[in-house]
Parts: C-alpha cells; structure tokens; sequence
C-alpha cells in the first residue's frame, strides 16, 4: 500500500543576505550579454544543420523525378526548435546565472530571484529580437533560414504575435527553472552552510512503514536498527546534514517516489551515517 505523501520538514527561512542580494542582481545584469551571445551560438549551429535538409530537397527536385516533402518537413522542426530554442535560452540564461549567483551566496529567498531572472529576461527580449532581426537581414544564413527568422522575431504581425509568444515562453522557462535551482540546494538555517545530501539506504515496500512510524516517533535508534536490516528496494532513506553543526533532516521516499518521512535531527543522530563516505557501502 502506498503511504500518504508528507510535507517536507526543511522549510527555507526566507533569508536573503545583502551580499546574496547584489551578487543576484549584478548576475541577472551579466546574464543579458550572455544571453545574447548564446541566442547567437544556437541559431548559427541551427541554420546550419537545417541547411543540409534543405541543400536534399532542392537536389531531388532538380532531378526532377518527384517531389520528396522529408527533407522539407526537418528542415521545419530543426528551424521550429532552433528558434524557439533562442527564445527559451534566454529565460534560462537569466534563471541560471541569477541562481548560480543566489546559491553561492547563500541566499534561501525564492521570489527575489524568480523576479531579477524575470526582470533579465524582459531587458534581454527587445535585445534579442533586434540582434535576430539584423542576423536575419544580413541573411549570412540563406535566404530561406531569413525568412523564418524575420517571422519568428518580426515586428510587423498581429499585435507582435511572434515576440510575444517567444515572450512567454521565455518568461515561463526563467521562472520554471529559478525555482526549481533554488530549491535544489538546501541550508542549514543555524549557520547557513549548504547541507550534504546522501541516499544512506535503498528500501523495500515492506520496511517503509515501520521505518517512518520510527521517525514519526523520534526514535533515531530504531530507524538506524531498522535500516541496517533493510533488504533494498526503490524507496530511499536520505539524510540532509549540516557538515558544521550536524543538524539536518532525514527524509524517506516510498517506492512511487513520494515523499512519507521527513523530520529534522540534531547533531547526535545518524552519526554514523554521517561520517561515512557518500556513496558508501552502506546502499
Ligand atoms: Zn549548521
């Protein structure tokens, strides 16, 4: 039987030290340029590949024998994806480099960063659109690769129908992403050092239950007992601790991956889980 989903203990404090703060800042600034240069890289390498399916169809219809749509047909998804990947880059250029910034400095506030990653993105749009117009126009990729960039980043459509769809899509990747890279590093709220993670066992169906009443209870003892003697499985006990004070969480995924455990534990517990290497032989 599948055991009923929890809440995780670990609950970021919403902590956003000054330095955190303006080294987001200055990342989600260098973020644009960045950004740019890649938007660059992705539709050179694009236009590139998407020339070969089309360098195939005109060679077949200059035989004349028949009129082959496949080559035709790639070259649309390659150009489709290499554009809408353009848009999208520049929503995760703006997410990563924000997070990456955040993370280092030990920033544990979610919406600050999901805004300045926003904010780069909506600096980096109008920018972009220019940069891929002027690509477009110099038409160094071929006429035919022009052509579908002028629609894909043109100002001339319905109410600017392409930019803002690429907009959104890249407004919606940057959000996506900042959220879940700043929910992928966890801290310890008493000292703000980031917190080691590490499977300590791989648990059966049948040592799940007994194992999350004995955290349920507090009773560290009987969850190690009980680990020692786990048969394997694809749910997994993890432990989250502090590498300076020790404090931490430990935490048990049942075999549909849903979280049934989670509680927060003090320097004394799980010691020596924590000691041993990651990754040990303890799996
Ligand atoms: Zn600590």
């Amino acid at each position: 039987m599948e055991m009923k989903a929890v809440r995780s203990a670990y609950r970021p404090s919403g902590k956003l030290p000054a330095r955190a703060l303006a080294m987001m800042i200055l990342a989600s600034l260098i973020a644009v340029p960045l950004g740019l240069l890649m938007s660059n890289v992705i539709v050179g390498v694009g236009g590139a590949i998407a020339y070969v399916p089309q360098v195939i169809h005109e060679s077949v219809l200059q035989s004349g024998a028949f009129d082959w749509y496949l080559p035709q047909v790639i070259w649309i998804i390659v150009v489709f994806l290499t554009l809408a990947l353009a848009y999208g880059e520049i929503g995760g250029a703006g997410a990563l480099i924000v997070c990456e910034a955040g993370n280092r400095w030990r920033n544990r506030n979610t919406v600050v960063p999901v805004i300045l990653s926003a904010v780069s993105t909506v600096i980096a749009l109008p920018l972009l659109v220019l940069n891929m117009n002027a690509v477009a126009a110099s038409g160094w990729l071929g006429e035919k690769f022009s052509e579908a960039m002028s629609a894909a980043f043109g100002m001339s459509g319905w109410a600017l129908s392409a930019p803002a769809l690429g907009g959104s899509v890249a407004l919606v990747t940057t959000v996506c992403i900042t959220i879940s890279e700043i929910r992928k590093v966890r801290f310890c709220e008493a000292c703000e050092t980031p917190l080691l993670e590490r499977d300590i066992r791989s648990v059966g169906e049948h040592d799940i239950e007994p194992l999350v009443q004995s955290i349920q209870a507090g009773d560290f003892a009987r969850t190690e007992t009980l680990l020692d003697s786990a048969y394997g499985g694809s749910g997994a006990a993890t432990l989250l601790w502090c590498p300076r004070c020790g404090r931490g969480y430990v935490e048990v995924k049942s075999e549909g991956e849903n979280l049934v455990a989670s509680r927060e534990i003090g320097p004394e517990d799980f010691r020596g889980a924590k000691k041993a290497p990651a990754g040990g032989a303890s799996r």
